[in-house]
């Protein structure tokens, strides 16, 4: 049995593929035959390199190096999924963790006592320099190590490029460019909420204007544009910071995120005093937005006179356009019984926008290109809800969500996540089924 716990390698070999083109796996294997199979820092170092250049190549978010059993394993997470990446024994884990750690800032030895670490470091990888975010987690297994990537290169920063159709695109271009005025974004972790937010500043920064930003933490760093980190321990807090930024001649800010009444007040009154904010709120669309604000206390006047609009968002994953076949659309049996939960307004516009004609349905199949996921790359799907004078009557009457979702929906036309989302399955960029998997905690 081979040592790595890898199965052994075939006598003749074949042609070798470019290393660009072998995997994760194969290169491992490779490294181990010119390096020998003694855990070393040398090796270490190799290996660590091998698996940044991977997840880098394969547009990985996160890389996870974890103890399993008697295996390392290394996971990648792809298009938002996590994928199995490499299996290695466990004593190759001690000098790649420790050499990670030296990279992240920290001491080589793991903490002997319970501790959580986060650190960065920078690395030109594939000829570009990626940013890495190191955490650190003691589990029963031993130390896991979380890696977020950055790669300015895979962010995006264009509005035009986040998926959005063409008459929001408009109406955001449009609404972004109010010279004052506070614009809320909402979406689960991991939704794209940040380059969203990123794109609408990239969109709308000139030399003649000021734009601040207060985040926890700052992920990418933007030209021209002033951000400044949130710390708890300094009591630079989100009042705070609010609060000074606004002694700093500001015309822009981004408030990372609102998550109490404080920030939200000062956000909401700078709004009204020529400011144009744009900020993140935890809920579960757009509508619900204004609910939360009302828990926190805020009043229905500062609101209703205050915001722009909102923009709740999701990322779906695309079909692979390598092996994705055609597929019929669902039965009305089927529709019937997805819709049946729903607002019956709602759910009458969902099931005609499914079941009308000359959609281009596609179904995931699965080949190399897609690893067999079915899927390559991600888009964003987008529900997005303007101030309009229904609207404003219904905050000032502090109505409930669930009115002013109907409200938006029919006075406002807004299209929901979930009617985006059907959009772009009928039009062959993704499927139903991952429609209705990303979109399944909304309805
Ligand atoms: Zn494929």
């Amino acid at each position: 049995m081979a040592f790595w716990g890898q199965k052994q390698e075939p006598e003749n070999e074949q042609v070798q593929q470019p290393a660009s083109q072998q995997s994760l796996d194969e290169n491992h294997q490779n490294l181990i035959k010119t390096k020998g199979r003694t855990p070393s820092i040398d090796l270490a170092i190799k290996l660590s390199d091998l698996i940044l250049e991977h997840a880098v190549k394969e547009r990985a978010s996160d890389v996870h190096i974890e103890g399993q059993g008697a295996n390392l394993r290394v996971r990648f997470r792809i298009d938002g999924i996590l994928q199995d990446m490499l299996n290695a024994p466990r004593n190759a884990e001690l000098p790649l963790t420790q050499r990670i750690r030296v990279l992240a800032g920290f001491d080589p030895e793991p903490p002997t006592s319970f501790r959580t670490e986060e650190g960065r470091f920078q690395k030109i990888i594939a000829g570009r320099p990626i940013q890495v975010r190191v955490s650190s987690f003691p589990t029963v297994n031993g130390e896991k190590l979380v890696l977020r990537v950055l790669d300015r290169q895979q962010l995006g920063l264009d509005l035009e490029q986040l998926g959005m159709d063409e008459s929001n695109l408009s109406i955001i271009k449009k609404m972004i460019r109010n010279p004052y005025g506070i614009f809320f974004i909402t979406g689960a972790t991991g939704s794209g909420k940040t380059t969203t937010l990123y794109a609408i500043l990239k969109n709308i920064n000139t030399p003649m204007i000021n734009v601040i930003t207060l985040e926890d933490p700052v992920e990418y760093r933007l030209e021209g544009i002033n951000q400044a980190q949130i710390s708890a321990k300094t009591g630079f807090t989100w009042a705070e910071g609010l609060r000074t930024i606004l002694r700093q001649d500001p015309d822009v800010i981004m408030v990372g995120e609102i998550r109490d009444y404080e920030s939200a007040e000062i956000s909401l009154r700078s709004a009204l005093t020529g400011h144009l904010l744009f900020t993140t709120i935890h809920t579960i669309n757009a509508p619900s937005i204004i609910e939360r604000l009302f828990e926190m206390g805020v009043p229905p006047f500062l609101i209703a006179s205050s915001m722009l609009g909102a923009v709740s968002q999701r990322l779906v994953r695309k079909v692979c356009r390598n092996c994705a076949q055609k597929a019929a659309p669902p039965s009305e049996v089927v529709v019937n019984e997805f819709i049946k939960n729903m607002d019956p307004i709602e759910g009458k516009v969902v099931k005609e926008l499914i079941l009308e004609a000359n959609a281009n349905y596609m179904v995931e199949k699965g080949c190399p290109a897609c690893r067999n996921t079915g899927y390559v790359g991600r888009t964003g799907i987008f529900e997005l809800m303007l101030m309009n004078e229904d609207i404003r009557k219904q905050v000032l009457e502090h109505s409930p969500t669930d009115v002013l979702r109907r409200t938006a929906i029919q006075a406002g036309k807004m299209k929901t996540i979930l009617m985006d989302g059907i959009m772009k399955a009928r039009s062959g960029v993704t499927t139903l089924s991952e429609v209705i998997r990303v979109t399944a905690t909304l309805v």
